[in-house]
């Protein structure tokens, strides 16, 4: 019979990988408790409607790279495809956002999108969001940048990344921005690529963004949208650089940055690598202040953010930053040897779990000449066996092996082994 295997861009995160997913999650989840946000969990699965009406139906998202399916009901669900537009369904539906007060929350999960899969792009992925409400910045703009800012401190990638940031303007600004970019390459229609022909119609400003060098060359000689901020949208932008100055983070303004989700305005921004190739965006965000409205609720505003953990773990590894405390995840190994030490070792052993709730302690299953047990041992990372045999039980006492050096075994009473090991570990 042929093996089953899993989806197509979709990974296991094999036992030896997840020590480092969780060294991301736990920096991740202190940093941010740190400055004050609070954790939302959130349903995978979503109505499609919810994706449609915030992402935009002319993205690439909503057109092309949604799971979307019928469920037993005939309703249209769709697995999330990003974290924004149900982390802002959520604080509608729990009246969260009414009474204007500022709301600070992060997630994190998987996130499905049908894109061809490769090196930092896959259909199930992962997302850490961070997203706030009903501040209308530029100072909070300025803290998720530098709360990211941090975060790359700590993992140890931040010479490998660089900040790009622009500002989208208001929704006005745009739409006369807009016309006038529309204008301008309609006069150069044929020699626009495919896909940018398509959404000259559809969703011009995304044009910007096309990876197509005969179009980006076009754009050259194109209208600016920083040519069309109004006071307003220029005073915030203002501000904002003005705020990454003061606390010294230093940036680059990208006027092509548009990002690909419909619902962003003013501030946008994007951490990016070249150190990953074709997939160097390591994180995205910005201010999005209309989606509140957009999907039912009393007008609010709000700016967050997103990093992809598999491109932010690769990261990490390629620069060689993976802390070398991860690689051992077993402090001591306990070998046993017939049936009289089999039970006391248990019992021994969780009394040491007692004592010392810190201790990562391998309790030897499944029997085995004390040989086998100490190659186990070995292969574990542990940096210390306890060998308890007949004698020992007999004796009450307990054989206290170091595993990583020349050192003898030394011989314990049970009752002095939780201090000696609180001594050493
Ligand atoms: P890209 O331009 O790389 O497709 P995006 O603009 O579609 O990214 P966002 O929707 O802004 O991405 O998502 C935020 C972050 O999530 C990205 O910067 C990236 O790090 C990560 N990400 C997005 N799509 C994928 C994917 N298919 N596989 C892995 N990570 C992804
Ligand atoms: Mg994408």
């Amino acid at each position: 019979m042929k093996t089953l295997q899993a989806v197509r861009g979709m990974n296991d995160i094999l036992p030896a990988d997840s020590a480092l997913w969780q060294y991301f999650e736990r920096t991740v989840a202190d940093l941010l408790t740190g400055y004050g946000y609070q954790q939302i969990r959130l349903p995978i699965v979503e109505p499609t409607e919810l994706f449609k009406r915030s992402i935009g139906e002319v993205t690439d998202i909503v057109e092309k790279e949604m799971y979307t399916f019928d469920d037993r009901n005939g309703d249209s669900l769709t697995l999330r495809p990003e974290g924004t537009a149900g982390c802002v369904r959520a604080m509608l539906q729990h009246g969260l956002l009414g009474s204007g007060v500022g709301q600070k929350v992060w997630y994190t999960g998987p996130m499905f999108r049908h894109e061809r899969p490769q090196k930092g792009r896959y259909r199930q992925f992962h997302q850490v969001g961070v997203e706030t409400f009903n501040l209308t910045g530029p100072d909070i703009d300025a803290e998720l940048i530098a709360l990211s800012w941090r975060l790359w401190q700590r993992l140890g990638i931040s010479d490998a990344v660089k900040l790009e940031l622009n500002s989208l303007g208001t929704s006005a600004d745009r739409a006369r921005y807009r016309d006038d970019l529309v204008t301008y390459l309609k006069a150069r229609f044929e020699q626009l690529d495919e896909d940018s022909q398509r959404r000259l119609a559809s969703n011009p400003l995304r044009i910007l963004d096309s990876k197509n060098e005969t179009t980006q060359a076009l754009l050259v000689d194109a209208p600016k949208l920083a040519d069309y901020l109004n006071d307003e949208a220029r005073a915030h932008f203002t501000e904002l650089r003005a705020l990454l100055d003061a606390i010294g983070i230093p940036y680059q303004i990208n006027p092509r940055l548009v990002r690909g989700l419909d619902y962003y305005g003013l501030t946008v921004f994007e951490w990016v690598t070249d150190q990953l190739g074709a997939q160097g965006t390591v994180c995205a965000g910005g201010r999005y202040d209309g989606l509140v409205e957009q999907l039912g609720g009393k007008a609010a505003p709000a700016v967050g953010f997103a990093m992809g953990i598999e491109r932010l773990l690769l990261l990490i590894e390629t620069l060689g930053k993976v802390p070398a405390e991860l690689a051992r995840q077993v402090d001591v190994y306990l070998v046993t040897l017939g049936e009289a030490a089999v039970t006391a070792g248990l019992r021994l052993a969780e009394q040491l779990r007692d004592r010392l709730p810190g201790l990562r302690l391998v309790v030897h299953a499944g029997g085995g000449s004390f040989k086998s047990q100490f190659k186990k041992a070995d292969k574990s990372g542990a940096l210390y066996a306890l060998v308890l045999g007949e004698n020992e039980v007999a004796e009450q006492q307990i054989g206290l092996k170091p595993l990583r050096t020349e050192e003898e075994q030394e011989n314990l009473s049970w009752q002095d082994l939780p201090a000696r090991l609180a001594q050493i570990i």
